[in-house]
This record gives structure tokens, sequence and C-alpha cells, in this order.
């Protein structure tokens, strides 16, 4: 069974060679294309690009933007900027306990998807069936619009909890199939159908027991979707030196074929960046292009169908962060900040200027966040959320941690922020969203 699956992926990589990333652009890069319209089916590439880990859950639709944050859904209103909880229920509080979940606001996701009317979730709940909790592993869900009517669509464990990988791959939905990760091998399924008969990706699957565990190397991906083909980023891929390489891969729905069409470049190729130098910061593709960012680095564009990779902005700083939309590409600086260092590394914090660029490597806008950091005297990250629509979301972090407190409980308050920076103005805006929890 092995040999013949082997044999079916070298012939599935072999034919797909041609099928993959050939257009016919010129040297130039096209400028990519998501609009502010909203597509019924697609992959939204303007709203997977948050660079906070606080607020990363985000979509959209032709009335506003959904993200989850703290466990709980907020929406914002396009045309008035208001936010609100996205629940509806007349007498909730919104305040979630192990045994009160009813509020539905209430999500645990690492997906927020708009698909054909509906936003899809996940959660990896228990579930109380005659008297007693079972465990029913990550699923997918869909709501309204509203946040109401929760319902569970697909069972996205082979095994309920039975993923043994430790890092996470958030899925994708895009033209009728999730696209999604198990024990380290990525897999897609049509939307809504059983995943016995999900097709395998990527990665090795032992099935000789049925049990669908998987010969893990900690695989994790980073999943995309272009128009017709699907992409997706293998973090973790070991080398033969014994480093580890982001390597990104095309797959074709039509014809069932991936082939690896990237990896991140040599240091030798575009110089030296950030501490790690094998993993690429933020990336986005579109039209057979990928652009990237290489935190302390620079904005880089590679032509996919011929490799040719070329500078698309010169950088000059010591670190930042990137996100790219349909129309912008904009960066915020940062600082290397031991304070941060949680996991021995320096982290990176700060964030008062926001650079907006075009696909030409244009500057048009350099907005300071200055006035953020007057404005809330705790404030000490600011984070780009997404940019659609000719605004920036930007998320800041006020809260002041009482981590380094023997009282940790009692000494938090979560302060949080999102102002909608206006890019043609080049103003900070109003803040569109606020939050607040003194423990
Ligand atoms: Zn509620």
């Amino acid at each position: 069974m092995k040999h013949f699956l082997a044999l079916i992926l070298v012939v599935a990589l072999a034919l797909s060679l041609a099928a993959c990333g050939d257009n016919n652009h010129a040297v130039l890069p096209s400028i990519p294309s998501d609009g502010s319209d909203v597509l019924e089916t697609d992959f939204q590439k303007n709203m997977n690009q948050s660079t906070s880990t606080n607020i990363y859950c985000l979509c959209k639709t032709t009335d506003g933007y959904y993200f989850q944050f703290d466990c709980m859904l907020y929406f914002i209103d396009r045309e008035t900027g208001d936010s609100t909880i996205l629940c509806g229920k007349p007498d909730c509080n919104h305040v979630i306990s192990e045994f009160n979940k009813s509020c539905n606001a209430y999500v645990y996701t690492n997906l927020l998807s708009y698909y054909n009317g509906k936003i899809y979730y996940t959660n990896s709940d228990a579930v109380l069936e005659n008297g007693n909790y079972v465990r029913k592993g990550e699923r997918l869900f869909s709501m309204n619009l509203d946040g109401t009517e929760h319902d569970a669509v697909q069972s996205l464990d082979f095994i309920p909890d039975g993923d043994t990988n430790n890092f996470i791959t958030e899925p994708i939905i895009h033209r009728g199939y999730v696209y999604f990760s198990y024990s380290g091998a990525l897999y897609t399924a049509k939307l809504g159908a059983d995943i016995e008969n999900a097709t395998l990706i990527y990665g090795k699957q032992k099935t000789d027991d049925g049990s669908h565990v998987v010969d893990s190397k900690e695989q994790y991906y980073e999943l995309w979707a272009d128009g017709d083909l699907v992409y997706f980023m293998v973090k973790n891929i070991q080398q033969g030196n014994g480093t580890y390489k982001d390597t990104l891969f095309c797959y074709d729905p039509q014809s069932n074929q991936s082939k690896q069409i990237w990896q991140v470049p040599e240091k030798s190729e575009v110089g030296t960046w950030d501490t790690t130098g094998v993993s690429v910061s933020q990336w986005y593709i579109s039209d057979g292009y990928i652009y990237f960012y290489l935190c302390g680095n620079d904005i880089w564009c590679t032509e996919l169908s011929t490799e040719k990779t070329t500078k698309l902005i010169d950088l000059d700083l010591e670190a930042g962060v990137a996100a790219f939309s349909d129309k912008y590409i904009t960066v915020i600086n940062k600082q290397y900040n031991d304070f941060m260092s949680f996991t021995g590394e320096l982290g990176i914090a700060g964030g008062d200027y926001l650079y907006i660029y075009d696909y030409n490597g244009k500057l048009i806008q350099e907005i300071s966040l200055g006035q953020i950091y007057q404005d809330h005297k705790t404030a000490f990250a600011c984070h780009i959320a997404f940019c659609d629509a000719g605004k920036v979301y930007v998320y800041v972090d006020a809260t002041v941690s009482g981590i380094y407190s023997a009282a940790y409980s009692s000494n938090t308050v979560q302060e949080h922020y999102l102002y909608a920076v206006d890019i043609a103005s080049g103003t900070l805006g109003d803040v569109v969203w606020s939050y607040y929890k003194k423990y």
C-alpha cells in the first residue's frame, strides 16, 4: 500500500509540473486582486494577514468584518465603524463558564471564514450526551451572519482528539472544499462531507490498522488559495544540513496534483534577516507571484513559474512586520525587546510607524502611530490586523499583565483597541473596537 501511494505521488508530481504556477506575466509584478467586494466561495486573502496572535481569525462580508477575540466573536459595521459582540440573545450577559457556553458569540476557533451566506468556524469541545461529556474532537461549524443557529458541519478529526501534532494548522475553505491538517498530514474534503473520504494532499498517512495514525514530523502548514489553485507553506521541513526551511507547494484540485514551487531563499541570495533565517515572516500569493517579507530585511517578490526573485521594497528597519492586501503592502516597524523574552529569544514589540506601499514598491504613506501611545499610556505594541478597502486596522495591546508578579490573577488589566487607520488621509481614524477587563 505504501509503495502504491508513493508511486501515485511520484506520478502526480511529474504530471503537475505544467499544472501549477504557469502564466505569461511580464517581469513587472501585477497588482494582486482580492477586491473590496466579497466573493461567495473564495478564501479571503485580505483577511488572512493578521500579525497578532490575539486577533488572527478574521473574515468579511459586504456589511462588515468579523473577528474572534478571547473566545468571543465581534462584528464591525463597515459603514458606521460601530462594533458589537455577535450574540443577539436579549438576556445574555456574554459570560462563559465551564457549564454555560450558551452565548451565541462564544467560539474557540482557529478559523473564521465567510462562505455562501454563512460564517464558518471550528471548535474542539466536549458535548453533553445522556449526562456524560463526549469528546467530539475538532469539528467545523457554521452559523448565520447575525451569530444565530450554530450547526455542526463535519468532523475534522479522524479520531476525536486523536491529532498527535503539537502545532496548529489553520484550516481554510475554498470553492467547495475544506483544507485541514491531521497529525502532520494535509487533507482536503468536500465541505460538509465525511472526512473518511478525504483526499490526502501532503504528508504520510499510515492506514494499516485503519486508525490514521501518522508518522508525524511535527510539520504544520500555512494555507492559501488564489483562483483555482490552493497553496500550502510547509513549516518545519528538515534540510540535509539539519536546519529547517519553509517550503511552498501548489495543489491543483482539478487534477489532484501538487508540487513544490518555492522555498525560503538562502541568506546568500537576499542577505540576512532576523534570528532564524529559515522562516518567511509574512507572505501573499496572487496571479502566480509570491510576495514576502523577511523580518529585518526587505520585501521581495518571486515569479513562481520562473523562480525569478526581485526586491520590491528596500526597507531599513531593525525589525518589522508586514501585511499584504489586494492594493497595498503595509509594514509596521518593531523593536527588539528582551522584556518580551518568553522563549529565550528576543521578542519584538512596539510599532510606532506604518509604511504603506503599492505593488510597484512606491511609498504611499508614512503614518505615525505615536498618538496611540499617548492616548493609552499602557500600550506596548501595535499590530496590523488587516488592510481592506482603503484602511489599515491596527490592533493595540495595552494590557498590564501581572505575569511577572506573584498575584497574576488580581493584577492583570486587559486593554485592547482596534483603530481604523485611513490610508488616503494618513490619519489614525477612529477606535472601532475596544475591550477592557480587570482581573
Ligand atoms: Zn451572549
